[in-house]
């Protein structure tokens, strides 16, 4: 290769890339498109759990409902409380939590109480049983204490009228222990996301059929169907649509009567027996990108009826890479949840070389482990073909490698972008 071959290098690269659209572009393009559904419905708390919040909340009552101690101890009077010495404190009674004592504390005495406890009228401190003599039906407590120690106020966690949650925010464990901690029995929340996905190819043959000469199992609709498990929507699954124009278009006319996003994999690409593309165009509308990414380069989204559609390219690792970087952000819109947060990256030291060609994003497959708190490590989760899932298994995360990256060096910094039980 002489010297004048290398410098036309990067135009030649730059020949390839024409029509491309970045990723970024592509993911701002779906989100656009993809609109929350509308509809609500409501249902006990528990079943909300991992749910979109449809209304905004606001607190009915005080949480807690009354003033309480934080501790097993004695509740005084601040001002009764010796400066220096001991002094000794007759007991009139006990406060435990849920059986209250109702008198009002009188000056000088000291109420036992409990965790949760009441604080009885007049009380407004609370001083630990750990530091106290009990004797009889008297306490010695010395000096040292703070006014208003150990006692949770009323309203303290959350205050009647005040707004708690969010509209559009995915109901969290904690969350549905708020709702509980007022009392709510049952809340308001969008309806679930309905997804509707198919495997497109001759090729293609189901598990447990036998493969004949040329034929493979098809992985995508399990792939599929498990990132979809872990976004709480309903899923449709449509099974396998043979690359026949008829074939696709009544798969098509079927999912979008059915569902709110429907997701395929293959025929996107340029071959003979690729009617995805066509078939969108007819029954909806249709925008093909060549994304400047690997995997993953084209993808088809558009409309059909109401139903949003993300064609996918057919090779398996294509399908989770795009899946994660595209459909997932829009269903999560769909959904209604304006509350979760993006997907978090972190920057880690690669211990292996990284290949890649510039122009183009790459999502490759990495093995991220934590060194000390808050380092991290990261290397190659192996061979990166778009086709080669077992290296997807083996990783928990992307190496997110732009597309002005070169390759990397063991021993430099790379951001990944962590699976998260996400995927
Ligand atoms: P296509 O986009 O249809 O040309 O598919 C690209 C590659 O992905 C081909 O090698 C297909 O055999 C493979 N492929 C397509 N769909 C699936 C599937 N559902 N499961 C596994 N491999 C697939
Ligand atoms: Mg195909």
């Amino acid at each position: 290769m002489n010297s004048s071959e290398i410098e036309v290098q990067p135009s030649c690269e730059d020949e390839q890339n024409t029509g491309l659209i970045t990723v970024a572009e592509a993911q701002a393009r779906i989100l656009e498109g993809a609109a929350p559904v509308t509809a609500t419905e409501t249902l006990p708390v528990r079943e909300a759990l991992g749910r979109v919040l449809a209304e905004d909340i606001v607190s009915p009552i005080n949480v807690p409902s009354h003033t309480n101690s934080a501790m097993d101890g004695y509740a005084v009077r601040a001002e009764d409380l010796p400066a220096d010495g001991v002094r000794e404190f007759p007991v009139p009674g006990t406060s435990w939590a849920g059986r209250p004592w109702l008198t009002p504390i009188e000056p000088g005495q000291a109420v036992q109480i409990m965790t949760g406890g009441m604080m009885p009228a007049g009380a407004d401190t609370v001083v630990m049983q750990e530091q106290v003599e009990r004797a009889g039906d008297t306490v010695r407590i010395g000096g040292g204490h703070r006014h208003g120690q150990n006692v949770r106020a009323a309203g303290e966690d959350l205050a009647a009228g005040q707004q708690v949650l969010t509209a559009g925010k995915h109901l969290t464990p904690a969350d549905i222990g708020v709702l509980a901690s007022l009392g709510l029995s049952e809340v308001p929340v969008m309806r679930r996301l309905r997804v509707a996905f198919f495997s497109t190819g001759d090729e293609l043959r189901s598990v447990g059929e036998p493969l004949g000469p040329g034929d493979i199992y098809d992985s995508n609709r399990y792939t599929l169907y498990g990132m979809l498990e872990k976004l709480d929507v309903e899923i449709i699954d449509m099974g396998v649509v043979r690359d026949r124009r008829d074939l696709i278009e009544q798969a098509f006319n079927d999912a979008a009567a059915h569902a709110d996003a429907i997701i395929t994999s293959g025929g996107v690409s340029v071959g003979e027996a690729d009617f995805v593309k066509e078939t969108l165009e007819k029954l909806g509308s249709m925008s093909f990108w060549k994304i400047a990414m690997k995997p993953g380069r084209p993808v088809t989204f558009g409309h059909i009826g109401n139903a949003v559609f993300f064609g996918l390219p057919g090779n398996p690792v294509s399908v989770m890479v795009t899946f994660f970087q595209f459909v997932r952000p829009a269903l999560v819109k769909m959904s209604g949840d304006t509350g979760s947060p993006a997907v978090y990256t972190v920057r880690a030291r690669a211990t292996t070389a990284l290949r890649k060609r510039p122009g183009r994003y790459e999502f490759q497959r990495g093995v991220l482990e934590q060194t000390a708190p808050g380092e991290f490590a990261v290397r190659s989760a192996g061979a990166q073909g778009s086709g080669i899932l077992r290296s997807m298994s083996e990783a928990n995360c992307f190496i997110m490698l732009d597309p002005d990256c070169t390759g990397v060096e063991a021993g430099e910094d790379v951001t990944v972008q962590p699976f998260q039980n996400l995927i």
